[in-house]
């Protein structure tokens, strides 16, 4: 069966951009992080350069965001999370440390999240609607853990692509999925020993455009990852600005947020029915947004 989208449109794109900064090596090589300035440096790239490229680019295009930020990154980046807020985008969690949930029990995971919500409610007084799991690593405890912390949705998962309905022992929880194909990281990072070399723009251009416009015909939920100190190099904010143009060439394209078609799919549509004042109280985490574009 075909997913219905509101107001009859074919299919919906999200921008996402997980903004880990350092936080992952961090929490990944504690010890190495001590003394590696190149890899640190290389992460802060984001938050120096990385995050307002990326907002001046949305800023452009006038589109809304989604933007995960892990905790550590919020507390040790105040500038660029509160910008980011300020631009009027979609603030979801992402871990306290970048912490790789697989490695933790669910005592562990309990209290990382406690800490990652605390610091997004006292440092940005956000209480986010949405989840994206650090490196997509998802235990199958993990949507009780987001369930009974009140989040709507989680977006870390693979298992379709349009949203769907995980289960859990707290009630379901709504899944806006992603997709390997659509994260920048394992195009464009530089990883010594792995299989991926440095991938041309031109070439993931062509990956992304066709992978939107097969989904596109099959009423799909585009969800595209990308990290500040990835994506905000020169030549890959003119591949988005280029994938957005490409996208916008559609009739009946959604251009939207994660919280959006979470609160869509949540509602079976009425979520998302015209009434405005309905749709305004729904929102959790940010304004009521003009900013999003057909
Ligand atoms: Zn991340």
């Amino acid at each position: 069966m075909r997913y219905r989208w509101p107001e009859g449109k074919q299919s919906a794109v999200v921008l996402s951009f997980d903004f880990d900064a350092e936080s992952g090596f961090l929490f990944r090589e504690p010890e190495k992080a001590k003394r590696s300035l190149g890899d640190l440096e290389e992460r802060r790239f984001g938050p120096r350069v990385g995050v307002d490229r990326i907002l001046r680019l949305l800023d452009r295009l006038k589109l809304r965001a989604s933007f995960f930020i892990p905790g550590w990154t919020v507390e040790n980046h105040p500038a660029p999370s509160k910008r980011i807020q300020d631009a009027g985008h979609e603030i979801g969690a992402h871990g306290n440390l970048h912490e790789a949930v697989g490695l933790l029990d669910p005592e562990q995971e309990e209290a990382v999240m406690k800490e990652q919500l605390a610091i997004l409610r006292d440092r940005l007084g956000v209480t986010p609607a949405g989840y994206r799991s650090p490196s997509w690593d998802v235990n199958t405890w993990t949507p009780g853990i987001l369930k009974r912390h009140g989040f709507l949705y989680d977006s870390s998962l693979m298992g379709n692509d349009v949203p769907y309905q995980i289960d859990s022992e707290a009630g379901p929880l709504v899944e806006v999925p992603v997709q390997w194909l659509l994260d920048d990281a394992p195009l464009f990072r530089h990883v010594y020993g792995s299989t991926n070399a440095i991938a041309d723009p031109s070439r993931v251009l062509q990956m992304w455009s066709k992978e939107f416009a097969g989904m596109h015909a099959e009423n799909g939920c585009f969800v595209l990852t990308c990290h500040p100190f990835v994506s905000g190099r020169a030549s890959r904010i003119a591949l988005l600005e280029d994938l957005v143009a490409y996208m916008r060439r559609f009739r009946g394209v959604s251009f939207t947020t994660c919280e959006e078609v979470a609160r869509w799919h949540a509602g079976d549509g009425k979520a998302a029915s015209p009434d405005p004042a309905r749709k305004r109280r729904g929102r959790r985490t940010t304004p009521a947004g003009p900013l999003t574009r057909a």
